[in-house]
Order: C-alpha cells, then structure tokens, then sequence
C-alpha cells in the first residue's frame, strides 16, 4: 500500500461536487477579483479566529511582506526570527530591506526560544517575527511580554498552524498581525496560491488592504506604491467550502497524532511534544531520531513517503552562507539532521497509520 505525505485527491472525492458548483457559480457571475467571496472568506475567516480584520492576499509569503510592511518595519531595521522553517519567513523580510537575525529553537516545540530574544535586541531591532512550525504555537507569552517592554511589533507566521490555540486564543490573534498561507497542502488549503492577514488593529489592516491593490483606496487615486496581491474570487469560493470542515480536519489530524505517538512512545523514534498550552493542529507530524535516514529510506522502500522539514536551516542555505558565516545555531541544526515528517492529512486511516509504524519501527530495531 502506498501511502502519500498529503492526500489531496481524498479530499476531491468528498468535497467535488461542492466545490465544482461554487466555482461554476463564481464563472457564471464572472466577478473574479476582490467579489462577494473574498469578502465573505474575510469575514468568516475573521469570526472563527475571533480577530476584528482579515485581510485575503496572493499567498502567505505575500501576506508576511505586507504585514510587515504594514507593521512599520523599513529597511535597515532588524527582525528577531527563527531559521528553522521555510525560506519565504526571511524573503519576506528581505522584501523590505530589512536584515533576519536568527535566535535558536527550543528542541521541544521546535519554536523560536524566547529565552533567546534579549540577547540579539539592538537598537535596530524592528520586530519578532515567530513561526509556529508543524501546526503547534511558539510560546508567545514570554515573546509578547519582551516585546511590549522592549517597544517592538510581532508579526505572526501561521501558515502552518490554521486553527492552532494558545492559551485559549487562536494563533494569528495573538501579535500585532497575523500571516496565514491557503498553500494546497496547508490544514486551510486553496486549488492555488492563497494568503491572509489578520489583525486586531485598525490602521494596520488599512494599510494591508492598501497595499494588496496597487496603494489604492479609490480606483485610479494611490496613495502609496503597492502591489497586486489580491486572493481571486475562485479561490476564496473553495476555501468558504473548506474552511466549513477545518473543526474536523483539525481534529481528525490530532486522532492520528494520537495514534502515531501511542504506537511509537518509548521506542529511538522520539514523537513530537504538546507543549500543553494549547491545541497543536499538527500541519506536520514529525519524529525526531539520529538514525532519521535509515528510517526514510525504509519507509521509501515500502512506498510510504516521508519528508524532512527543513534539511538545511536558513544560516546555511546558500544565498545565507556567507551573511551569516559565524553563526552557530546547535539546537536548530541538530533538529535538521534528525526530524523526519510522517504522513499526516484528514483523510489518514488508521491502517495507514500502524503500517507506518511498523515499517519505521522496523527499520530501528
Ligand atoms: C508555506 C509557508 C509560507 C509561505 O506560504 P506561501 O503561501 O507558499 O507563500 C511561509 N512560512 C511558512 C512557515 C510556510 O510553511
């Protein structure tokens, strides 16, 4: 049996006919930029995060430049992150001229370590910019906290963690400003590209808008120098559909979370840690194990696909090297060599699930 990281075409089966009558309804309306849906999406987006603005952009890089561009952040500034995650956290950064500094991961969440944010504040310091990587928050009490005492702004990366809470709250509400990816493979997935900014702040969410259309408030009159970066009608007709079942999508992908950490518990393969301060949402499941490439290779063997988020952290990516060529990060690189993500989506069956393990258990015994 041959079991894939995602199963999108799962997902078309249940969801086709549902999804092909509100495209058709958006064809024959023929309204394809910024219409009734995405404003729809917006407001139902806004409601289930409990967040006063969203703001629907071209993709979660997209949502990440204009929200720190709204933020205030300009070139020259710093920006605390993580270099643990996809490469569009620093783009979007270097969209602006702005400079990454990176702070290490707490081995436990994966997450950029609070611990470590004092010690790279400058006085060029503009903002944190946490990734809540795999579906599970950062620990955003102690970032809030030296962020506000520190006068800086916090600009959320979500697109992994779609419905993830944090004490009660929902990710993206908790900073400043709040960056979702609609990406296919996400938990809140698009047929495309996708993106979405959220924030309890007025000013900022005016500036986004702003800056999605080409600086423009009234048509042919800028303000400002924008960009196009606006969520077609299409899209946002299927994320409506969508974004009805993330409830149970989430929760089916903590069932198999679940399934996959009873099996897996005590053996050299580590299962990912809830943090206990809210729900992980688990975009990724992810292990930990010093023998992570015998394990994948194994699992390959059998057809069982596995992945390895991320393989080469950012301050020793290529375009990276040199800027950042005294930089250690021990627990950031230590997790590259070891993590490997196991197949998790909504449609996962637990046969699928004890067949992983077994292969994978297998291949450390
Ligand atoms: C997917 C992703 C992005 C970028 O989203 P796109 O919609 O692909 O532009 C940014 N940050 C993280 C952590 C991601 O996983």
């Amino acid at each position: 049996m041959n079991i894939p990281m995602v199963d999108l075409k799962a997902e078309y089966r249940e969801l086709g006919m549902e999804i092909e009558k509100a495209v058709r309804e958006v064809l024959a309306s023929s309204h394809f930029i910024l219409g009734p849906h995405v404003k729809a999406l917006e407001q139902e987006v806004a409601a289930y995060l409990g967040v006063k603005h969203a703001v629907a952009v071209a993709s979660g890089t997209d949502a990440l430049h204009l929200a720190l561009r709204a933020a205030g952040v300009q070139g020259g500034d710093e920006v605390i992150t993580t270099a643990f995650t996809f490469i569009a956290t620093a783009e979007a950064i270097a969209y602006i001229g702005a400079r990454p500094v990176f702070v290490d991961i707490d081995p436990a969440t994966f997450n950029l370590d609070p611990g470590a944010l004092e010690a790279a504040i400058t006085d060029r310091t503009r903002a944190i910019l946490p990734v809540h990587l795999y579906g599970q928050a950062a620990d955003m009490d102690p970032i809030m906290e030296i962020a506000r005492r520190r006068g800086l702004r916090v600009i959320e990366d979500c697109a992994q963690s779609f419905g993830a809470d944090y004490r009660g709250r929902r990710t993206g509400t908790l900073g400043d400003v709040g960056c979702f990816s609609f990406y296919p493979s996400k938990n809140l997935g698009a047929y495309g590209d996708g993106g979405m900014v959220t924030t309890n702040d007025d000013a900022l969410a005016d500036q986004v808008r702003v800056l999605r259309d080409h600086g423009s408030r009234v048509r042919y009159h800028h303000s400002v120098i924008g960009y196009n970066s606006r969520l077609d009608e299409l899209q946002a007709a299927i994320l409506r559909v969508k974004l009805k079942r993330i409830e149970a999508y989430n929760a089916h992908r903590r069932e198999a979370a679940a399934r996959y950490t009873a099996q897996l518990a005590g053996s050299p393969i580590v299962p990912p840690k809830e943090a206990g301060y809210g729900r992980h949402v688990y975009h990724q499941y992810t292990v930990r194990s010093g023998r992570r490439d015998a394990i994948q290779k194994a699992l390959a063997e059998a057809g069982i696909a596995s992945a390895i988020y991320y393989p080469i952290p950012l301050h020793r990516q290529e375009v990276y090297q040199a800027a950042y060529r005294g930089l250690t990060l021990p627990e950031t690189e230590a997790a590259a060599r070891e993590v490997l993500s196991l197949p998790m989506h909504p449609y996962l069956t637990p046969q699928q699930i004890d067949r992983v393990c077994e292969v994978a258990l297998a291949a450390v015994r």
